[in-house]
């Protein structure tokens, strides 16, 4: 079976495309690779930072790798958090303080200025160094307070307006329909597919 490496180490990530891609692949982690070193997310825009993950991932595995990019971007904070998301309150933080310091910076700031997208750039890399990417967005508006249980991130404070829920409130099977990761995945699949069927013809899976 061809094998395909998911750059991430994020299992909530990973299950996620496992559930999205379905395609006949061994799926793998970056958690299935312990020895590999830390890849550094160095660059500016969400497409530079997939391709960096997918190229260092392809070429220390050996396998065709998929890596995403994604964030927030609030209109009101000039497209802030951004490509920064997962570190927005600093590198030893985590969801909550994230959260906490999105809040704090639109405090006081009227609904109709809430405007916000979740975006994810998917870029997939061969061992031979053949790159592709797709792109997905998803609309929303943040809201005052957490909402919602469910998802990780800033998920419990991202409204889809046309549902009236935030993604912590609309659990996976809706999140994975309409969200930004969802629509990604549809702009590679099909490239996927072909890779992955190239990869058969050119040997360059594992039997197993
Ligand atoms: P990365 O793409 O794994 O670097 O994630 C970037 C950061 O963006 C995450 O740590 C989250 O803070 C945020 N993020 C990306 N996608 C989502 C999502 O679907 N829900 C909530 N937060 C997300």
């Amino acid at each position: 079976m061809i094998e395909l490496v998911i750059a991430s180490k994020n299992r909530g990530k990973v299950d996620e495309y496992r559930e999205l891609l379905q395609l006949p692949v061994k799926i793998f982690s970056l958690a299935d690779f312990p020895e590999l070193p830390q890849i550094e997310e160095t660059g500016t825009t969400f497409r530079e930072n997939a391709l960096i993950k997918a190229r260092a991932t392809a070429a220390a595995t050996g396998r065709i790798a998929l890596a995403d990019d994604s964030g927030l971007e609030v209109d009101y904070l000039n497209g802030a958090p951004g490509v920064f998301s997962s570190r927005y309150a600093g590198l030893q933080q985590n969801d909550e303080a994230n959260n906490r310091k999105l809040l704090k910076a639109l405090h006081g700031v009227p609904f109709s200025e809430r405007k916000a997208r979740f975006r994810c750039v998917i870029a997939v890399v061969t061992p031979k160094g053949e790159e592709y990417w797709g792109e997905g967005t998803c609309e929303g508006m943040i809201t005052s307070e957490p909402r919602g249980t469910m998802g990780f991130g800033y998920d419990p404070l991202f409204l889809i307006p046309s549902l009236g829920k935030t993604f912590a409130e609309l659990g996976p099977e809706v999140k994975n329909r309409v969200s930004h990761r969802a629509q990604a995945i549809r702009a590679v699949r099909d490239v996927l597919a072909h890779v992955l069927e190239d990869g058969v013809e050119s040997g360059c899976g594992s039997v197993s």
